[in-house]
């Protein structure tokens, strides 16, 4: 028989915990956490990523006695990855048009984005010491430029407000609307009187935002979009030579253009496809194109800062005894992974880039087809797009079939592409929840 372990927050309990970080240094005696008296309300949040942890800052500032529960036996996995590559909290782009990143959900999120802003994220986070610049794209990164200074000043400010943080809880739905959890002392039923659910989207699953929640939610009235990968690369037949010569090399200072849309930057040859900033920048009008047919054609511009003109212009002069590469190069200062592509590109329409004209040979620079014929796994995707729909929840992010629990972050039916926008809903769709269930529990006495 399974040992059935049921207890009641508000009951006087003190234990420790230790918190864990990527770069594997313990944080000890940060969860020294007391319920101080038998009457203070109590709310579980579920999953501790970012959102999660802002609607638990956001209720235990309150005076609510807040438990933390986590599945993973450390906190804020995905988020530590997001910091390896600089920690993107925001933007810094006039809000109007901040708000278009998240196309379809834009007029949902405009409130909950507006009440906690990009400038209100900056604020928080130069409040924990982790004071943040505006980088030369307008995004804005801590000045570390990692996450797990912030994390670590985050977790102590959180201990000290009482928050208790359980590891290894995994939420395995609702039974008899209680919480349920497996845990390494078997299983947990908790009698909270409010709930925030932050489970994450369904990438990078062996950080623990792995979707397995659905069914809990389907069955609690949700509305669930299926999940597709979002900010996420493409797959393409390259040839056996180019992907042996060129996988894992960068294509820099590029544009790339799909249905009417250019975008600058940069993108990365994978064996099995491409990927990169610029890539994922189109990269929900790529994957629904994909989906819908089958496959799409991405054009890249080799040098988007020159006119077709002046390629072909730089293209006439003569070759003399040089290879085609070495003139390609000279010519047009083109990288060796570049000129591999135009080479694919040119074999994929039945021909070589030595029979090509110049004025041939500057359309293909100006405007080199990649026909994508599949989207990367979402596990290796930046996000997900798909959850659940904001037709099952209230303005104040509470699910309407189950009154008393609160959504909040990538969990959500909303995407957006990468520059900072991700962080800042999900820090401020935590925000919106911590504080719908905690106008919840006001509604029903003192808190
Ligand atoms: C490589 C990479 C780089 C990124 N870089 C950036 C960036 O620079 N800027 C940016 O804005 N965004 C970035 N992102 C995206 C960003 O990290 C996510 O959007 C964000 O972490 C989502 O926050 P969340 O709190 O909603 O969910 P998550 O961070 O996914 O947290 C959800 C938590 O819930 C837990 N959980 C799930 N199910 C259960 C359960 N049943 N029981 C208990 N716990 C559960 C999970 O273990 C997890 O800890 C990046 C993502 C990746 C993968």
């Amino acid at each position: 028989m399974r040992d059935h372990v049921h207890y009641c927050l508000q009951r006087r309990e003190k234990y420790q915990t230790k918190i864990r970080v990527s770069n594997g240094r313990e944080l000890q005696g940060l969860q020294t956490a007391m319920s101080e008296t038998a009457t203070k309300r109590t709310a579980a949040v579920i999953g501790a990523g970012p959102a999660g942890l802002m609607a638990a800052d956001v209720l235990a500032r309150a005076g609510v006695a807040v438990t933390v529960y986590e599945q993973m036996p450390s906190v804020g996995r995905k988020f530590l990855l997001a910091g390896r590559g600089g920690l993107n909290l925001t933007h810094s782009e006039p809000f109007d048009g901040f708000m278009t990143r998240y196309g379809g959900r834009s007029e949902r999120l405009r409130n909950v984005i507006a009440h906690f802003s990009p400038q209100a994220l900056r604020d928080w986070a130069d409040a924990l010491g982790a004071d943040t610049f505006v980088g030369s794209s307008g995004r804005v990164f801590p000045k570390a430029m990692k996450a797990s200074p912030l994390l670590r000043a985050w977790l102590r400010q959180l201990a000290a407000a009482g928050v208790t943080l359980k590891l290894r809880h995994r939420w395995q739905g609702w039974r008899d609307e209680q919480p349920v959890f497996d845990t390494p002392d078997g299983e947990l039923l908790v009698q909270p009187d409010v709930t925030v659910l932050a489970l994450g989207g369904a990438s990078w699953p062996q950080l623990g935002s792995n979707g397995a929640w659905t069914n809990w939610l389907a069955e609690a009235g949700a509305d669930i979009a299926p999940f597709t990968p979002a900010n996420s690369g493409f797959l393409v037949d390259w040839s056996e030579t180019f992907r042996t010569h060129f996988a894992g090399q960068p294509l820099k200072s590029i544009a790339v253009e799909f249905d009417g849309r250019s975008v600058r930057g940069e993108a990365m040859i994978a064996a099995s496809g491409i990927e990169g900033g610029a890539i994922y920048a189109l990269s929900s009008r790529l994957r629904d194109a994909v989906m819908k047919q089958g496959e799409a054609t991405l054009h890249v511009v080799l040098r988007p800062e020159l006119d077709i003109k002046d390629i072909e212009r730089r293209l006439t002069k003569p070759r003399g005894k040089q290879s085609l590469s070495t003139y390609l190069r000279k010519a047009l200062n083109l990288s060796p992974v570049a000129i591999g592509l135009l080479q694919e590109a040119a074999v994929a329409s039945g021909t070589t880039l030595a029979r090509l004209a110049p004025h041939e040979l500057a359309a293909l620079v100006n405007h080199l087809p990649i026909c994508l014929r599949g989207v990367a796994p979402i596990a290796r995707a930046i996000s997900s797009a798909g959850g659940v729909s904001f037709a099952s929840l209230d303005d104040t992010l509470m699910l309407t079939p189950r009154p008393g629990v609160f959504l909040a972050g990538e969990m959500l039916d909303w995407e957006a592409p990468t520059g900072g926008y991700l962080l800042q809903a999900c820090f401020a769709t935590g925000v919106a929840a911590g504080e719908g269930a905690l106008a919840w529990l006001r509604q029903r006495g003192p808190v």
